[in-house]
């Protein structure tokens, strides 16, 4: 018979580490299953200042989630690189399926850490680009645009982050934004204003982008007055960026039948993370909560590790 563990988690990203961090050193039998590199969007993140206790001068995402990994190895977490296909959440035993060959691993429990991936803008053009001008990760892609003029699409905290980082490359950075105002935090908004090579371009929305082989044009639309734009690359240049931060969709659908969700797909839980199915939790960005952040992943991450420590006592 094969074997049960007391947890699987789903995910390491910061939730699924810190849930494994804590489940380890409560001695639970776990099982930390990751598809790609641990992380999830923090890994993909230049600079993050507001994780309490983190070194404070420009510490990476990367760098901040390799410390995560290598405390979660302290404390034991099995770990397996897989893509989980199917899962079987209702019974007494959790059945979680991984890879194409749906090698079966079964837990008492499960942490569901999933995440959220990058909201598409679905204009004509952004799928064809993507790779060839078209972007969703600063920190992979801004050496490419080195001199070049970029377009970052979004008002909200990645979108002026991750603008101000692309002017450490670009000779010029243009944020679109469709209202008139940031949803940024006023803080990371006072940076950009005073960011000398980012011009700020209101109450716009891309429309088409567009180019031959390789993303040469944007054509822009003001939602105000409905005055229609095209920037052109620089002949020189024969290229333009595009790097689009317009939110996250959060990853639930390989469980979204089971667990109960609110319309956008986000898992509904109680504020100790569980969810409607006994033993089932979900942590981090894919939950319905206010904030999404590191800091508030972890602590979902660190909740629902508890919770199935308690769960699985109680069950014995
Ligand atoms: P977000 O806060 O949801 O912002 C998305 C932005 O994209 C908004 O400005 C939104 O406009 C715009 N948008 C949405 N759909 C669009 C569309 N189809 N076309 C054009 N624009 C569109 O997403 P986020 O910036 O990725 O942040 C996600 C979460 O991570 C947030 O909770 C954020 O606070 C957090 N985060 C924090 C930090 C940090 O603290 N350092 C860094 C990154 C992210 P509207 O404003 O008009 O809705």
């Amino acid at each position: 018979m094969s074997e049960v563990y007391d947890l699987i988690i789903i995910g390491a990203g910061p939730a699924g580490l810190a849930a494994g961090l804590y489940a380890g050193r409560s001695r639970l039998n776990t099982l930390l299953i990751e598809k790609a590199a641990d992380g999830g969007q923090i890994a993909i993140t230049d600079d993050i200042e507001n994780y309490p206790g983190q070194k404070v001068e420009g510490e990476s995402g990367p760098e901040l989630i390799e410390r995560f990994s290598q405390q979660v190895d302290k404390f034991g977490a099995k770990r397996i690189s897989g893509n989980v296909t199917k899962v079987e959440l209702t019974g007494d035993i959790k059945k979680v399926y991984v890879g194409k060959d749906q090698t079966l691993y079964e837990s008492k429990a499960v942490i569901l850490a999933t995440g959220a991936n990058p909201r598409k803008l679905e204009v004509p053009g952004e799928a064809e680009f993507t790779g060839k001008g078209v972007s969703y990760c600063a920190t992979c892609d801004a050496n490419f645009f080195e001199d070049f003029e970029v377009f970052v699409i979004g008002g909200g905290d990645s979108a002026v982050e991750e603008a101000m980082y692309l002017t450490n490359f670009a000779r010029k950075v243009y944020l679109v934004h469709r209202r008139d105002e940031l949803r940024a935090a006023k803080s990371i908004q006072e940076r950009a204003f005073k960011n000398e090579k980012l011009e700020i371009i209101w109450d716009t929305v891309p429309e088409r982008l567009e180019g031959d082989g390789l993303l040469q044009r944007i054509v822009l639309k003001n939602r105000k007055t409905g005055e229609v734009t095209t920037y052109e690359a620089d002949e020189d240049d024969g290229l333009l960026g595009c790097f689009v931060f317009v939110g996250n969709i959060p990853n639930t659908d390989l469980f979204k039948d089971q667990v109960k969700c609110d319309e956008r797909g986000y898992v509904i839980t109680d504020e100790d993370c569980r969810t409607n199915i006994p033993g089932v939790y979900a942590a981090g960005d894919m939950r319905v909560k206010s904030l999404r952040q590191v800091v508030t992943a972890a602590a979902d991450g660190a909740i629902s590790a508890m919770q199935v420590e308690q769960y699985i006592a109680a069950n014995e």
